[in-house]
C-alpha cells in the first residue's frame, strides 16, 4: 500500500517536471533530431513494430478502448464514494488520494505519448531538414497548380475512357494498402528517410465512430500501429495510407505527413497511386490559391476534366452523410490538440504542405511529377 503511494507521488511529481522539459526541448529542436528522431525513436518505433505487426487487428484500438473504460470506471467510483457518509477530515483525504490518483495517471499517459512517438513534434520543420524555403509567390504557386492540372487530366485520360467519368478503384483495401507499402519501399526519393519495414497499417475497429468525427485514420503512439477508416472512398485511401505511415516514421506533424504522403503517391509507378496523390496536392494547392486569388482557382479548376471533379464529389459526399455536432466538436479539440502539440495555428495550418510542395518541386528540378 505504502509502495503504491510512494509510486504515485513520484509519478505526480514527475509531471511538472516533464513540462519543464519539454519547454527546453522546444527551444533546442535540433537535439530532439540528433538525439531522438534519428535516435532513440528508431529503435522505440522497430521495437514496436516487431510486437504489434503480426498481430491481424488493432491493438492500438483495444488500448484506446480500455483508456476510455478505465477512466469511466474511476469516474463512476468517484460518485460513489462521495455518497457514503463519512467526516470531513476524511472526505478531503479521499479527494486528495483521488486527485492524486488521477494526476499519477495523466503524467504516466502523458510520459509514454511522449516517449513512444510525441517528442518528434519537437524536431525541426521539415523544410529545414530539405533545406528548402517556404517562401512562394502566386505565380510560383500558378506555375505549379497548371502543371499537376495537365499531369491529373493526362493521367486521367489513361485511367478511364471519357472525360466527365470519375476514376474507379477496382481494388480490395488490403491490395491498397500493399501498393503503398511497396511505394515507400521502392520509393528512390534520398530526402525521405524510410526504414526497411513500414507494414504496420491496419483497418480501423472503430471506422464509424471516426467516420463522425471527421477521421480518416490516425497513429496510435502506444502500439505504433497505423489505424485507417475503411469508410472512406477508395481513392482516398492510398494518401491516407501514406499519411499514416509518414507519422509512423516520425512525420508527427498533420502538413508534414501529408507532404510525405504526397511525395510517396505521385512519384511511384502506379498510375493509381499517382492519380490519389496527385490530386490531393492540387487540392491543397487550389485550397491556398482560392485565398490568395478566387477567380484564378476557378479558372483552374474549369481546365481540370470533369471526371476529376466527380472524385473530388464522391470525397465531399462521403463526409457530407456524417457531418454533425460530434464533428464539429472533434474539429475543436483536435484543433487544440495541435496547438498544444507545436503546430499553433491548429487545424488551418494545411498550406504550410503547398509551401512545402511549390518550394520541393521547384528546387529539386531533378524529380519529375
Ligand atoms: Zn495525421
Amino acid at each position: 500500500m505504502q509502495l503504491k503511494k510512494i509510486t504515485l507521488k513520484c509519478l505526480a511529481l514527475f509531471f511538472p517536471l516533464q513540462l519543464l522539459l519539454i519547454y527546453i526541448l522546444k527551444q533546442h529542436p535540433f537535439w530532439v533530431e540528433t538525439y531522438y528522431s534519428e535516435g532513440l525513436f528508431l529503435f522505440i518505433s522497430q521495437l514496436q513494430h516487431y510486437l504489434t505487426s503480426w498481430i491481424p487487428f488493432s491493438l492500438g484500438d483495444l488500448f484506446y478502448a480500455a483508456l476510455v473504460l478505465v477512466i469511466l470506471f474511476w469516474i463512476l467510483n468517484l460518485f460513489r464514494n462521495r455518497s457514503v457518509s463519512a467526516s470531513w477530515t476524511s472526505r478531503f483525504r479521499s479527494i486528495r488520494s483521488r486527485l492524486l490518483e488521477a494526476l499519477a495517471f495523466i503524467s504516466l499517459v502523458y510520459f509514454l505519448f511522449h516517449l513512444f512517438w510525441g517528442f518528434n513534434y519537437y524536431r525541426p520543420p521539415l523544410h529545414l531538414s530539405l533545406g528548402i524555403s517556404t517562401e512562394y509567390t502566386k505565380e510560383e504557386l500558378h506555375e505549379f497548380a497548371c502543371d499537376l492540372i495537365q499531369k491529373i487530366n493526362t493521367l486521367h485520360s489513361q485511367l478511364v475512357n471519357n472525360d466527365s467519368l470519375r476514376v474507379e478503384y477496382d481494388f480490395k483495401q488490403t491490395q491498397l494498402q500493399k501498393l503503398v507499402f511497396e511505394a515507400y519501399k521502392n520509393s528512390a526519393n534520398d530526402d525521405i528517410k524510410i526504414p526497411f519495414r513500414v507494414e504496420n497499417v491496419k483497418k480501423s475497429l472503430f471506422s464509424l465512430p471516426l467516420s463522425y468525427a471527421g477521421f480518416s485514420g490516425y497513429v496510435n503512439p502506444f502500439t505504433n500501429e497505423g489505424q485507417y477508416n475503411y469508410k472512406i472512398p477508395k481513392y482516398k485511401l492510398p494518401t491516407t495510407i501514406a499519411h499514416e505511415i509518414g507519422h509512423q516514421l516520425g512525420f508527427s506533424k498533420e502538413n508534414e505527413a501529408n507532404f510525405i504522403a504526397s511525395i510517396i503517391t505521385m512519384e511511384d509507378e502506379n498510375e493509381f497511386l499517382r492519380y490519389s496523390g496527385l490530386t490531393f496536392s492540387l487540392k491543397y494547392s487550389l485550397n491556398d490559391m482560392y485565398k490568395k486569388d478566387p477567380l484564378l482557382s476557378e479558372a483552374l479548376i474549369a481546365e481540370l476534366h470533369p471526371g476529376v471533379l466527380e472524385n473530388y464529389k464522391e470525397v465531399q459526399e462521403f463526409w457530407q452523410a456524417y457531418s454533425g455536432p460530434v464533428e464539429l466538436v472533434m474539429e475543436t479539440v483536435y484543433g487544440n490538440y495541435l496547438k498544444v502539440n507545436n503546430q499553433p495555428q491548429g487545424i488551418d495550418s494545411y498550406n504550410y504542405v503547398v509551401a512545402l510542395l511549390v518550394n520541393y518541386y521547384q528546387q529539386k528540378q531533378t524529380i519529375n511529377l
